[in-house]
C-alpha cells in the first residue's frame, strides 16, 4: 500500500511536469536554413512569431474562446510582409495576389473558408464570417469578396498586398520557367515560404485551428491549394486541431489534416506519431511540407520534412518557444 501511494505521487509529479501547450503556430515550411535566412531576417521572423503567440495567448488568458486566439495570432502574421499570407503573399503567374484562408471550431465541427480573394485585408476574418454568418463553408473569388464587404470587413486595394520581395521571386521563377520550357521549377529556394497557421486550446478545453496563405508562387488558372480546404489544410474536432503548410496538391490528395485526426481516433496513435506518418505518406507521394497539431490534453507536434519550418508554441504558464530550422 505504502509503495502504491508513493507510485501515485511519482506519477502525479510526472504528469504535472508535462508541459501543457495552449497555442501553436507556424509561418510556413520550405528551404529554411541558415544559408537562406540572414541574421537580421532571423531576428525579425522570431519577433513576429513571438508577437503572434502573445496576441493569441492574451485571448486565452482573458478566458476567450480558442477561435479568438487562432484569429488574433493569424492576423498578426497576415499583417506582416514577412509571411506568405495577407500582406506579403506570393504572386500568381499573372502578377496578382490571390488569398486563401480557413478556420474551424472543434466543439461544433463548424468551419468557414475563402479562396482566391484579392481585396480582403485579413482573409482569416472572412473565413470566420463565412463560418459564423453564412450557411456555407467555402466561398470563392468575387462572391467571397462581396460577402466580406457585406459583412463590414476591412477591404483594401489589391495593391496593398504587393511587396517587392515577392514580385522579384515571381520574376525569377518565370525566368527559370521560360528557360526550362513548360515546367515550373519547384526547386527555387524560396518557392513556398510562409503560409501561416494556428491551433489553440482554450480554458474550457475547446480546440480551434486556422490557416491563411497566398498559395504557391507562379500559380495559375485560379489554382486553389490545401489551405482553404477543410480536412487538408485545416481540421479540428474534439480531440485534435491541425494546420498544414507545404505543397498543397499533396495535402489535398492525402486529406492530410483529417488523416492526423483519423489516426488518433481510429488507430489510437499519439499526436506526434500521427503527424509523422502523414508527412511520411506525403513524402512517398512526392510532396513535402510540415504540420502543426495540438491535442485536447495540450500535447503538441510541429513536424516537417523540408529543411525548416517557422514555428512556435506557448504553454499554459506563458513560456514561449520559437524555432526556424531543423534541430
Ligand atoms: N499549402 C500552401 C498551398 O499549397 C502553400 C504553403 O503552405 O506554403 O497553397
Amino acid at each position: 500500500m505504502k509503495y502504491l501511494v508513493l507510485l501515485l505521487f511519482v506519477v502525479a509529479g510526472w504528469l504535472n511536469a508535462q508541459e501543457k501547450y495552449v497555442l501553436v503556430i507556424h509561418g510556413g515550411a520550405g528551404t529554411i536554413n541558415q544559408e537562406n535566412v540572414s541574421a537580421e531576417e532571423e531576428v525579425a521572423y522570431k519577433a513576429k512569431l513571438e508577437e503572434a503567440l502573445k496576441a493569441g495567448y492574451a485571448e486565452i488568458q482573458a478566458g476567450e474562446n480558442s477561435l479568438e486566439a487562432v484569429q488574433s495570432a493569424i492576423m498578426v502574421l497576415e499583417n506582416s510582409p514577412l509571411f506568405n499570407a495577407g500582406k506579403g503573399a506570393v504572386f500568381t503567374h499573372d502578377g496578382r495576389n490571390e488569398l486563401d484562408a480557413s478556420i474551424m471550431y472543434g466543439k461544433t465541427e463548424n468551419a468557414g473558408a475563402v479562396a482566391g480573394v484579392t481585396n480582403v485585408k485579413n482573409p482569416i476574418l472572412a473565413a470566420r464570417a463565412v463560418m459564423d454568418n453564412s450557411p456555407h463553408v467555402l466561398l470563392s473569388r468575387e462572391g467571397a469578396e462581396l460577402f466580406a464587404k457585406e459583412q463590414g470587413l476591412e477591404m483594401v486595394s489589391p495593391v496593398y498586398f504587393w511587396t517587392e520581395r515577392r514580385f522579384k521571386q515571381l520574376q525569377s521563377i518565370v525566368e527559370k520557367e521560360e528557360k526550362k520550357v513548360g515546367s515550373i521549377d519547384l526547386d527555387y529556394p524560396d518557392w513556398k515560404f510562409g503560409t501561416v497557421g494556428a491551433v489553440a486550446l482554450d480554458q474550457e478545453g475547446n480546440l480551434s485551428a486556422g490557416t491563411s496563405t497566398g498559395g504557391m508562387s507562379n500559380k495559375r488558372w485560379a489554382r486553389i491549394g490545401d489551405s482553404p480546404i477543410i480536412g487538408a489544410g485545416t481540421y479540428v474536432n474534439g480531440e485534435v486541431g491541425v494546420s498544414s503548410t507545404g505543397w498543397g496538391e499533396y495535402y489535398i490528395r492525402s486529406v492530410a489534416a483529417y488523416d492526423v485526426a483519423a489516426r488518433m481516433m481510429y488507430g489510437k496513435q499519439s499526436v506526434s506519431r500521427s503527424v509523422k506518418e502523414v508527412l511520411n505518406h506525403i513524402e512517398k507521394l512526392g510532396g513535402n511540407g510540415g504540420m502543426i497539431a495540438l491535442d485536447k490534453n495540450g500535447n503538441v507536434s510541429m513536424d516537417f520534412n523540408t529543411q525548416g519550418m517557422f514555428r512556435g508554441a506557448i504553454t499554459e504558464d506563458g513560456k514561449i518557444t520559437v524555432e526556424l530550422y531543423k534541430k
